[in-house]
């Protein structure tokens, strides 16, 4: 076939026009120019570029080295015969939609490794590098100190389009410093917070009531429903126009050792992806109109021993993947031959909604290279 890319196109009337003018094949892409007014960004904490491209991963699957309890069930939810087949099991919706429909970086097996470059590889560190678009030195602990530098949701907080229009829900209670929301007055709801104001819905007390009575399995990380939960009543209840969701049971079962648990927060994160992707497309303000950045602080080891842990001294830990769908992104898939940096998702998120970060912050580096190849 002469265009395969291009008979692919779901404009096929604009495309058989384009083509009459003779322009070439690269002006065809998903209406150049059309950024999306909504921008949705999720993480999962130290989830390994291993299992998103691979899936479960056999030598973790046992109980010595996984921690695996029931390893039967466990592999009946997630391995398969081929890496193909495991990583759709693991997350169905990732390479169901954003494979098809966006595109995937972070695959080193594809000479498109994404890294970390703060050199530290654990969370403050690479959640700074996400959102500020830069490895800052004095970014060296995970202590709640307020970040001295100016993140992308600040940034966009700004602007006249999103202003009190951005907000974070994150599992880990050290985003207030990494948005140093006092500085910014960023909304972030964090860590084992309730819900607070008079008029609460039914729904909301009742998390509420679950949060009191369950144990606080981590003091500083909440389990990944309730900011799951927090993330719909904020969609609900004010509709923001970017919002920001992090995650962080996989890290937690990783640092404990349990693989089969890790593997299950994935999966999770994939069906809440799943789901809140679907009610978006039943708002009008969202439906068509919203991007996606999916991706991940750190990685983690690459070995049998070191798989639970990440940091500056295991080998591999610095490499992270990133997801991003949206109205101008071409749908290329799986990336090739292209090898990128963490630092570059800060400009990347704030160009999916044709807002330029790199004027507001001169050492960020440039967005990633989604949208015209
Ligand atoms: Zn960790």
């Amino acid at each position: 076939m002469l265009f395969p890319i291009c008979w692919q196109s779901r404009r096929p009337a604009l495309f058989t026009l384009l083509l009459l003018f003779g322009l070439p094949c690269q002006t065809m892409g998903e209406a150049p120019g059309r950024k999306a007014e909504n921008i949705l960004v999720i993480t999962l904490d130290g989830f390994r570029w291993q299992e998103v491209f691979g899936g479960a991963d056999e030598v973790l699957l046992d109980e010595k080295q996984g921690g695996v309890r029931d390893l039967a069930g466990l592999k009946r939810r997630y391995w398969r015969d081929t890496a193909a087949a495991r990583r759709e099991a693991l997350m169905p919706w990732l390479w169901g939609t954003v494979a098809k429909q966006g595109q995937l970086f972070g695959n080193p097996v594809r000479q498109a490794a994404a890294r970390s470059t703060n050199g530290l590889k654990f969370s403050y560190p690479g959640y700074s590098e996400m959102f500020c678009g830069l490895a800052d030195p004095r970014i060296d602990s995970n202590a709640k100190r307020d970040n001295p530098n100016l993140s992308v949701l600040e940034f966009l907080n700004g602007r006249p389009a999103f202003r009190d229009r951005v907000e974070a829900v994150c599992t880990w209670d050290v985003f207030p410093s990494i948005f140093r929301v006092k500085q910014s007055g960023l909304p972030v709801h964090a860590g084992w917070e309730p819900f607070k104001g008079e008029k609460l819905t039914d729904r909301e007390r009742h998390v509420n009531e679950l949060l009191e009575r369950l144990p606080r399995y981590w003091p500083d990380n909440t389990f990944d429903v309730f900011t799951m939960e927090a993330a719909q009543s904020a969609l609900e209840r004010r509709k923001p126009r970017v919002l920001y969701v992090g995650l962080g049971e996989t890290d937690e079962w990783g640092h404990g050792r349990r693989y089969d648990l890790y593997l299950d927060a994935a999966h999770k994160a994939d069906r809440f992806l799943a789901q809140t992707w679907q009610s978006l497309q039943n708002m009008p303000q969202y439906k068509d109109r919203t991007a996606l950045v999916v991706t991940t602080d750190h990685g983690r080891g690459s070995t049998r021993v070191d798989w639970t842990d990440h940091g500056k001294d295991v080998p591999g830990a610095e490499f992270v993947w990133i997801a991003v769908l949206g109205p101008n992104t071409p749908a290329l898939g799986e990336r090739e031959k292209v090898e990128v940096t963490q630092r570059q998702i800060a400009a990347t998120i704030a160009a999916l909604v044709g807002e330029d970060f790199n004027a507001a912050s001169k050492e960020a580096a440039k967005p990633l290279p989604v949208f015209a190849e």
